[in-house]
């Protein structure tokens, strides 16, 4: 396998359209001011889903930045065009010398990340008629690149009601995750994984920020509201309603309210518990708080060490405060979402 690590500084330098104050990253992704977002649709995959995708990310880049060379895969519910895409994909790891041929192939049929098993879950939501969708960022950070991989995304389809306003959701949520990796400088994959910090903050960033700024960029016309659901998308007061409601429950059996987690039904609270705690944290911080002072400290203090410098105080002693703004009644938390 080659590495790809680009140790001439092409920083990738940007800025947002509320601070003229640039943010250098470190060049592991090869980050440039341009939008690096690669979208590759298996052939049952319309156009117009794969147009949806591409203006989503665009919309992401533009908003927080180039993150870097970003791969996106998406399949459909076809097993032979998920496997021609997978053709695909392995050609182009071939051609960039990130993989032999035999490797790819090996690769692509890894039971947790290969292309069949996101075919299997568009076509058993086709088949079966319940909804069921993912996506993920699926490591390549050795290939110099963030690869995601997606199963169909049924709201841009048009199927079974799926509001289109979730898919944007779970983009920006993924492109997020590429925001978190683009600040990290190593390689190594158990450092890599300290400096995203515990789970709850790393899924409660990506909740907390797609939730606030999709709500922003639809409210700017800078993200599109798609309508094409027959129920009415909730607004983000009730969207983080609904998840302290979930959070309230679920903290009634799981040891944490914040846990550090991927593994069973707790895993949940590290989603909507954190995506609380993120977004009580943006409110007493500022809203660009992570990208702007979070994420560029990382590399350099750790995560812990840029917690207590950013937010002036230990996540230990956080997370205790945020107990005490779990208890208060909704009516009071809801107070600190922003309103555009
Ligand atoms: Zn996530």
């Amino acid at each position: 396998m080659i590495l790809f690590f680009t140790l001439i500084a092409t920083s990738g330098l940007w800025q947002d359209d509320e601070s003229t104050t640039p943010v250098v990253r470190p060049s592991l992704f090869d980050i440039r001011q341009a939008n690096q977002t690669e979208v590759f649709v298996a052939s049952d995959v319309s156009p117009e889903v794969e147009q949806a995708i591409r203006k989503t990310l665009a919309a992401a880049v533009e908003t927080w930045g180039s993150t870097g060379r970003l791969e996106y895969w998406v399949v459909g519910a076809d097993r032979e065009a998920a496997l021609q895409l997978a053709e695909a994909f392995c050609q182009r790891r071939v051609e960039r010398g990130d993989m032999t041929k035999r490797e790819c192939l090996a690769d692509r049929f890894n039971k947790d990340h290969g292309f069949l098993m996101y075919q299997e879950i568009g076509a058993g939501a086709l088949a079966t008629g319940k909804p069921s969708m993912s996506a993920g960022h699926n490591g390549g950070s050795e290939w110099g690149i963030h690869r995601y991989s997606s199963s169909l995304p049924l709201g841009f389809a048009g199927v079974l009601d799926i509001a289109a306003e979730g898919d944007q959701l779970t983009i920006l949520h993924e492109y997020w995750h590429s925001v978190q990796m683009s600040f990290i400088q190593t390689e190594h994959h158990q450092k890599r994984q300290d400096q995203m910090g515990p789970v709850w903050f790393a899924e409660g960033s990506a909740v907390a920020m797609a939730e606030i700024t999709s709500e922003k960029l639809w409210s700017q016309g800078k993200l599109r509201k798609q309508k094409n659901s027959p129920r009415p998308w909730p607004s983000l007061e009730q969207r983080m309603s609904s998840k302290m409601k979930f959070v309230q429950q679920r903290r009634k059996t799981c040891p944490a309210l914040l846990p550090d987690t991927y593994e069973g039904e707790c895993r949940e609270l590290a989603y909507d518990g954190g995506g609380w705690a993120i977004a009580y944290l943006m409110h007493k911080h500022g809203q660009d708080v992570l990208l702007k002072s979070f994420h560029p400290r990382v590399a350099e203090l750790g995560w812990e060490g840029a917690f207590k410098e950013t937010f002036g105080q230990t996540s230990a002693e956080f997370m205790a405060e945020f107990e005490t703004f779990a208890n208060l009644p909704l009516s009071e938390q809801v107070k600190i979402l922003p309103k555009f």
